[in-house]
């Protein structure tokens, strides 16, 4: 059964770095047709931030590198999605507590926390065209698969795909949250920026925390 530490965890949040690197410029891309074209900026800025950070000092312990992740992302991302990630690494740490390694439970835990503070932030609930329609069926699918006894590695897998499903799903969508709600229904049409950076998120996640 999966043990996950400080390193396996910041290996984690080094490939999502990696990852809204890489597609910046698809993000922006996205935020274009809906919203005002920074979300690639924005995340790829945040994350850059946290990873100088991470450079300059290894946190001890997971809810220390989860705190720094999110009091890093809080104070260097404007926008909506700043506030939203910078909430869900600090309910992470909250989740981790003192704890130096995780199992699959305590993972799922964590990630079921960041959602729950991705909605006490923002309000968003099913259908909103949000991040949360992609965060959402991944804690789901992630739990579910943990509890037919699957492993980590597998479990994750699970959430990407769900992840994955869930993105797709905004397309049609007319959005209730954020800018894009501003559009009413010419909204509708196009994949929502935030759902696409959780999926990288959940994605980096079945990279760093499998084995
Ligand atoms: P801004 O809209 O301020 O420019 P970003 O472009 O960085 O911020 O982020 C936009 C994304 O934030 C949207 O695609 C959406 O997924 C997410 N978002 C916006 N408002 C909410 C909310 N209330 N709850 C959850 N997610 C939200
Ligand atoms: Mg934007
Ligand atoms: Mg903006």
């Amino acid at each position: 059964t999966a043990t996950v530490g400080t390193p396996a965890l910041t290996a984690w949040i080094r490939e999502f770095a990696r990852l809204v690197a890489a597609n910046r410029d698809l993000l922006t891309e996205l935020d274009s047709a809906i919203g005002d074209a920074d979300h690639g900026a924005n995340l790829d800025r945040g994350m850059t931030a946290v990873r100088k950070a991470l450079d300059g000092e290894e946190p001890g312990t997971p809810a220390m590198l989860l705190k720094r992740t999110g009091m890093t992302l809080i104070s260097t991302v404007g926008g909506a999605s700043g506030p939203l990630y910078g909430t869900a690494f600090l309910r992470m740490a909250a989740a981790a507590g003192d704890a130096g390694t995780l199992d699959a439970g305590d993972c799922a835990r964590m990630l079921r926390a960041a959602l729950d503070g991705v909605v006490a932030r923002g309000k968003a609930t099913a259908g909103d065209k949000t991040m949360y329609d992609a965060l959402a069926p991944a804690v789901d699918a992630l739990d579910a698969a943990l509890a037919a006894g699957r492993e980590l590695g597998e479990a994750l897998k699970a959430a990407v795909r769900a992840a994955e499903e869930g993105t797709a799903a905004t397309i049609p969508m007319i959005a209730r949250k954020g800018r894009a709600s501003y559009l009413g229904e010419r909204s509708a049409g196009h994949q929502d920026p935030g759902a696409t950076s959780v999926t990288l998120l959940l994605t980096a996640a079945a990279t760093a925390l499998a084995d």
